[in-house]
C-alpha cells in the first residue's frame, strides 16, 4: 500500500521518524511528537470512495476492519501487518438522541456519544489498540522491549493491561493510591499487570514513569506518545458517519491530560483536508473546577499553562493539574472556535444525575460534561436547534460508589446536596405493605 504515517515535531521541521522508533520527543527542541499522514497520497481516493469504504466495512466481519479504529486503517497507521494488529473490536459505539433529557435543559438535537460502551469500559481503548499493535510489531521486527508502562488516573491503565494480556506483552502500570475507583484497581490486577500504587497523585506518577521509560527495553504507553491519539481521533470520523457524514455544531468533551481533545481535533481536521466535510464543528472541553488548569489558562486568552495542585474530585480520571498536551489543545480550540467551561462537584453530579433520570447512568467525567453543557445552554453559547454530540467517556459501572454514594445523599463533604436522590423502600415481604408503598 503506498499510504504511509510518521512521526514529526509538533512544532515544526525538524526531521522525520518511523512510527516503530522509540522516541517521544523531537531530539531538536523537546517539543511532543505526532503522527503526520501522507494526505496527497490519500487524496488519490476520492470523498465519497473513502465513505462508502468505511460504510462498507463498519461493523463487519472481516478482521480487524470491524474494528472502529480499524475500518480506519490507512487514516491511522496505514504501515501495520494485519497481523500484528491487537484488537478487541473496539469503537462503533452507539450515538444516541438524548432527546427527553436534551428537551429538559433546551435543547432539540443532542446526541450523546456512549464511547464508555467498550471492552475496558472508557475511551482510552480505542488508542490502546493502536499502541499495543505497534508494540507487537516492533517485538517482531526485533526490538527489545519487555515491558509496556504508563501512569494512570485509572482508565488508561485498565486499557493497557488488557491489551497487553491480549497480545502477551508484561505491562506495568503506576497509580495513584487510593485516587481511582475500585473497579479501575481490580481491572489491571485481573489481567496480570504489574501494578504499582504509589503515594502520590497523577502528576507524580507521571514524573516517576517518565524517568522509568529512559531504561531500556521499557517503551511509555502515556498520550505523550502521540501513536495513542492516532486511535482517538477515529471518534471523529465515526461520529460524523454515525450522522450520515454530517458534522455536528457543537462537540463537547471532558478533559484532563487534554490528549483527547487534540485528538478530536485532528480527525476532524482529517475529515476537513480530504474533502469528506465542508465545516468544523466547534468544540467545548469540560474541566472539573478542582482540576481545571485549561480553563484558567482559558480565561487568561490562553497566556500560558499554569500548573495547579489538584483537589479532590468525583471526576477523578481527568484530575491532572499538569496536562501534558496543553499545547496541542489549545492549537486545537483556537482552530475550532472552541471554549472551555468548568463544573463544580455539585453541579456535575446532579447532571449526571438528572440525565439518568432520563434513562442513561453517567460516570462522573460524563457529568462534567454535562454540567457544562447545561451552563452553555444557560449561556446562549450553544443555540437550542443546534446540533450537539456529548462524548461520553467511561461507563458508569466502573465508578459505581460515586452512584451508590450520590443516592445515599453521602456526598456531602465534597459539597454535594444530591437533589436527585432516589433510595430503596424496604418492607416485609407482605403483600399489603407493598401495595400501600406502591400506591400511598
Ligand atoms: C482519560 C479520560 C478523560 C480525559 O482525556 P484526556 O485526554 O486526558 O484529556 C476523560 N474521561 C475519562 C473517563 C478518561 O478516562
Ligand atoms: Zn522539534
Amino acid at each position: 500500500m503506498q499510504y504511509q504515517a510518521w512521526f514529526r515535531c509538533t512544532n515544526g521541521e525538524h526531521g522525520q521518524w518511523s512510527i516503530e522508533d522509540v522516541l517521544y520527543h523531537c531530539p531538536t527542541c523537546g517539543g511532543l511528537l505526532e503522527v503526520a499522514h501522507d494526505l496527497n497520497a490519500l487524496r488519490a481516493r476520492s470523498p465519497s470512495a473513502w465513505m462508502r469504504l468505511f460504510d462498507d466495512r463498519y461493523k463487519r466481519t472481516a478482521w480487524p476492519y470491524g474494528s472502529g479504529v480499524w475500518g480506519k486503517k490507512e487514516w491511522v497507521l496505514p504501515q501495520l501487518d494485519d497481523a500484528n494488529v491487537v484488537s478487541l473490536d473496539e469503537g462503533g459505539t452507539n450515538l444516541f438522541w438524548a432527546n427527553r433529557y436534551g428537551q429538559s435543559i433546551g435543547l432539540e438535537d443532542l446526541w450523546i456519544k456512549m464511547c464508555g460502551n467498550s471492552h475496558t469500559g472508557s475511551f482510552k481503548d480505542l488508542g490502546m489498540t493502536v499502541l499495543v499493535s505497534v508494540v507487537k510489531q516492533m517485538i517482531a521486527h526485533g526490538s527489545p522491549i519487555q515491558a509496556v508502562v504508563c501512569a494512570s488516573t485509572g482508565d488508561t491503565s485498565a486499557s493497557l493491561a488488557a491489551y497487553c494480556a491480549v497480545a502477551g506483552i508484561q505491562s506495568v502500570v503506576l497509580l495513584p493510591r487510593g485516587l481511582i475507583s475500585t473497579a479501575q484497581l481490580v481491572q489491571p490486577l485481573a489481567n496480570g499487570s504489574r501494578v504499582l500504587a504509589l503515594d502520590t497523585d497523577f502528576d507524580g506518577c507521571m514524573e516517576i514513569v517518565q524517568r522509568l521509560a529512559r531504561e531500556p527495553g521499557v517503551y511509555l504507553a502515556n498520550s505523550m506518545n502521540s501513536l495513542r491519539l492516532e486511535g482517538q481521533k477515529t471518534i471523529a470520523v465515526e461520529i460524523v458517519q454515525q450522522f450520515d457524514w454530517e458534522v455536528p455544531d457543537w462537540v463537547v468533551i471532558p478533559g484532563g491530560n487534554l490528549g483527547n481533545v487534540s485528538a478530536l481535533g485532528s480527525g476532524f481536521l482529517m475529515l476537513y483536508e480530504l474533502g469528506l466535510i465542508r465545516t468544523l464543528p466547534r468544540i467545548a472541553v469540560a474541566q472539573a473546577e478542582r482540576a481545571n488548569p485549561l480553563y484558567l489558562a482559558f480565561t487568561r486568552g490562553f497566556d500560558r499553562l499554569e500548573p495547579v495542585y489538584t483537589k479532590q474530585t468525583l471526576a477523578s480520571a481527568i484530575r491532572i493539574g499538569n496536562p501534558v498536551s496543553y499545547d496541542r489543545a489549545v492549537r486545537t480550540l483556537v482552530r475550532f472556535d472552541g471554549v472551555v467551561e468548568q463544573a463544580t462537584e455539585d453541579e456535575l453530579a446532579d447532571a449526571a444525575a438528572r440525565a439518568d433520570l432520563t434513562g442513561m447512568f453517567n460516570d462522573p467525567h460524563t457529568g462534567v460534561a454535562l454540567a457544562v453543557l447545561e451552563k452553555l445552554v444557560r449561556a446562549r453559547t450553544i443555540a437550542r436547534g443546534q446540533r450537539v454530540a456529548v462524548i461520553s467517556t467511561a461507563n458508569g459501572l466502573k465508578f459505581i460508589d460515586f452512584k451508590v454514594r450520590y443516592h445515599q445523599a453521602a456526598l456531602a463533604e465534597l459539597g454535594i446536596t444530591s437533589r436527585e436522590v432516589n433510595r430503596p423502600v424496604e418492607l416485609p415481604a407482605d403483600f399489603d405493605a407493598v401495595r400501600r408503598t406502591v400506591f400511598g
